[in-house]
């Protein structure tokens, strides 16, 4: 029985710099993303045999946790997977940064364009109400975006997330403070479409 851990960040803390913030970068992941990871451990301690399971395995099947922990497994699996999802998706900043390829092609064919992708996204970002996520997922091998509130999961839908924007103020509050719309703006910046392209060629 292994329990969860948090992996590290797959860059430094000042990586994404200027668009996100070495001091949010170190508190995101060395609270936020570790909060969560304990307390799914926290959680689970009496139920052991769930860390036989991914946490994206527990996710899928959630309706299967015991009630008495099923709310805070929730959150925390939620958390720590899509906190996991988050660092692999994001890089150093690049100009012009879009897909490729094949998952190009995919988001040209299921929103008419990549500026009419860009533009649903951004609204599903910009329209999350409190805390939560909008994601670009796999719904039965089709391109959606969708938006999920705290930390539920695409995954607990049916859904493969390939991205998703975090857009809890934790993530910007301290650089972009209630200006969530330049927060989303500058996010286009850092997103790692080699990793959410080869997401797609795996999960397709
Ligand atoms: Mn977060």
């Amino acid at each position: 029985m292994n329990k969860f851990t948090t992996p590290d960040l797959p860059y430094a803390y000042d990586a994404l710099e200027p668009y996100m913030d070495k001091a949010t970068m170190e508190i995101h992941h060395d609270k936020h993303h570790a909060g969560y990871t304990t307390k799914l451990n926290a959680a689970l301690e009496n139920n052991s045999e769930y860390f036989d399971q991914t946490p994206e395995e527990i996710l899928q099947n959630i309706d299967q946790i015991p009630e008495d922990i099923r709310t805070a497994v929730k959150n925390n699996a939620g958390g720590h997977v899509h906190h996991d999802i988050w660092w692999q998706t994001l890089r150093s900043g690049q100009d012009n940064n879009k897909p490729e390829g094949e998952l190009l092609s995919a988001i040209e064919s299921s929103f008419g364009s990549w500026d009419k992708f860009k533009e649903e996204f951004d609204a599903a970002a910009m329209t999350v109400f409190g805390a939560g996520w909008a994601w670009l997922v796999l719904d039965n091998g089709k391109l959606a975006i969708t938006k999920t509130s705290n930390q539920d999961s695409p995954f607990s839908l049916g859904q493969f997330p390939l991205f998703g924007i975090d857009v809890w103020e934790h993530t910007y509050y301290l650089k972009y403070q209630n200006k969530r719309n330049e927060f989303v703006e500058n996010y286009w910046n850092v997103i790692n479409w080699e990793a959410i392209n080869k997401r797609y060629i795996d999960n397709k």
